[in-house]
């Protein structure tokens, strides 16, 4: 490989090797903390992680050097949950989530039937995902094919690792938003054929939640996902209260609003559901027994005023739990932000959220339980060089706390707690530079 293609980035690199658990900062497991030392990047893929004080092989040394001293270098954020149109509705006032829908989200998402919106739709959202450090993400189109086009297409182009499909709804959806069990099928199947396992592109199955399907829908999502090994499957489940008693009264034969998934084969390794808030001992068993993993929304879960998740519990019930923006019920892309609402959700539940395990569960955590651990999550030579890089503070009083800072802990957890998009300098995707601080 030609030297036009290294880059050496400097900085302290900071990552996970395990789930630091709800244990005490000081007593978690998996942290790894290598300060001064360089990411060595050869094309699309980090070649070496060395200490600074390393001298570079002489073929190194011509390399592209990137110095990032004082900064961290982080392995870029996975958002498990967020939908691309809702950039479109993004902070809109007033309404708890199945109003939040008909008032806000149907209408912003009508709009998506058109390419050029699509396409530009696409191009907005994974650039906006760049500026705040999120480098793969778990996303929601439209229930139109041409918005999963969109984003595939961008996602290749990009090299970015993304998961996505075209969403499946065929009732209780207005005109221009439904779609019909056999044409949703054919457009899924042709997208699967086209896009799933290219250019690290992966389908998902995405039914918007049950009470848009109907039973004879979610019997063809249930075939997708088992015909398709590979295949991902996205949705939500038990946000709300009064969206789990509408699912009961939709479905009165189920056991619980999970299990309307479940009985459909919806449910396996590769489903990642969002909110879990509301679920039982029954639920998590489920969840526990097939791999499954919640995506936990903590701004969208506060400001739709949906309920407090009980991370805690779901882990001591063998739960994966991931993190997740979900914009635009979702107040912001930045995972900082949603880890410093995480914090609030659990403290309001008596439980402290260290930033090990807040980082963890958007970097390797998300990675595991997605199955794409060999690929990112971490900065290891022969992943994929996805990668943000931040400053730790910006702004007059996280300066002035960041200077106090006693310990590591402390200080990345007054950088989560008051960070922001603005503390991010750089983002690389498969080893090419996708945003850069002005
Ligand atoms: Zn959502």
């Amino acid at each position: 490989m030609s030297n036009d293609s290294r880059k050496v980035l400097r900085g302290d690199v900071l990552d996970f090797t395990a789930d630091p658990g709800f244990n005490a900062p000081g007593e978690s497991p998996g942290v790894r903390f290598r300060p001064d030392h360089l990411v060595l990047i050869e094309g699309e893929r980090i070649a070496a992680v060395q200490p600074a004080s390393e001298a570079l092989s002489p073929d190194w040394q011509i390399a592209e050097q990137l110095d990032h001293r004082g900064r961290l270098i982080m392995p870029g954020f996975i958002d498990t949950h967020v939908h691309c149109p809702q950039l479109d509705v993004i902070a809109s006032y007033g309404t708890e989530l199945l109003d939040w829908l008909n008032t806000y989200t149907f209408p912003a998402e009508r709009r998506y039937v058109d390419d050029g919106v699509a396409d530009e739709g696409a191009e907005r959202f994974l650039e906006a995902l760049w500026a705040h450090g999120t480098t793969s993400a778990v996303i929601f189109a439209t229930v139109h094919k041409t918005s999963a086009e969109a984003l595939f297409r961008r996602g290749s182009e990009a090299r970015m690792r993304l998961i996505t499909g075209k969403v499946l709804m065929d009732r209780h959806a207005p005109d221009g938003l439904r779609d019909d069990v056999a044409q949703a099928e054919r457009d899924c199947v042709d997208l699967i054929q086209r896009w799933h396992g290219k250019d690290r592109q992966s389908y998902a199955v995405t039914v918007r939640f049950a009470p848009t399907s109907t039973p004879e829908q979610l019997v063809m999502a249930g075939q997708l996902v088992q015909h398709h090994p590979g295949a991902y499957m996205q949705t939500h489940v038990a946000e709300n209260r009064d969206e789990v008693r509408w699912v009961a009264e939709l479905f009165p034969t189920a056991r619980s609003y999970l299990d309307v998934y479940d009985r459909d084969g919806l449910i396996g390794p590769r489903a990642v559901l969002a909110h879990g808030i509301w679920l039982d001992d029954n639920d998590r068993a489920v969840l526990r027994d097939h791999g499954a993993q919640i995506a936990h929304s903590p701004s969208s879960n506060l400001f739709l005023g949906s309920g407090l998740f009980d991370w805690r519990l779901a882990e001591q019930s063998g739960v994966n739990v991931s993190l997740a923006s979900d914009v635009g019920g979702g107040t912001s892309l930045s995972m900082l932000r949603n880890m410093a609402d995480a914090y609030k959700i659990q403290a309001m539940q008596g439980v402290r959220l260290s930033a090990w395990k807040a980082l963890h569960a958007a970097t390797a955590g998300a990675a595991q339980h997605l199955g794409l651990h060999d690929e990112i999550g971490r900065v290891e030579p022969g992943l994929m060089a996805d990668l943000a890089i931040w400053d730790t503070a910006v702004g007059p009083v996280a300066l002035h706390r960041d200077g106090l800072a006693r310990d590591l802990h402390e200080r990345v957890f007054a950088w989560i707690t008051l960070g922001d998009e603005r503390n991010l300098a750089a983002t690389v995707v498969a080893g090419q530079p996708r945003f850069v601080r002005p």
